[in-house]
């Protein structure tokens, strides 16, 4: 169950604050309070979708066609469309998703990412 309280629902509703990097009619792309990378964007479907799994159930094909279109968009005005960035998707607790609305994390500005999740046993 979406829960209308979380954070990124009272960030659409204005009932707080972000530094806006970019909207259309489906999403909405922000930078992130707490950024890992000298580039850390997030983007949001405008819908209430807790997961990719909600998203995929609910969202219509121009939902989703927009939220992509939105994360395009944010990295190239976020100065990363060049340089080349990661985008990554917290989904559910194995993945420690912190916040219940699906989003999308846009991180770059700096070629020492690592190439990808450390094997860890
Ligand atoms: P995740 O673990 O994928 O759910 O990450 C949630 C992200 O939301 C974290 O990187 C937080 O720093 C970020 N975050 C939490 N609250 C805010 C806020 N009010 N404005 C911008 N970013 C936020």
């Amino acid at each position: 169950m979406y829960d209308q309280n979380n954070v990124f629902a009272k960030i659409l509703r204005g009932e707080i604050p972000c530094k806006k990097v970019h909207e259309n009619e489906h999403a909405l792309a922000f930078h992130d309070v707490n950024p890992q990378m000298p580039v850390h964007v997030l983007v949001i479907p405008k819908g209430p979708y807790t997961n990719l799994e909600e998203f995929n159930a609910g969202a219509s094909l121009e939902e989703m066609g927009g939220f992509m279109k939105a994360v395009a968009e944010s990295a190239k005005i976020a100065g990363v469309e060049d340089s080349g960035y990661r985008l990554v998707a917290n989904n559910g607790a194995d993945a420690h998703q912190e916040v219940p609305h699906f989003h999308v994390h846009i991180f770059g500005g700096r070629p020492i990412m690592g190439r990808m999740i450390k094997k860890t046993e």
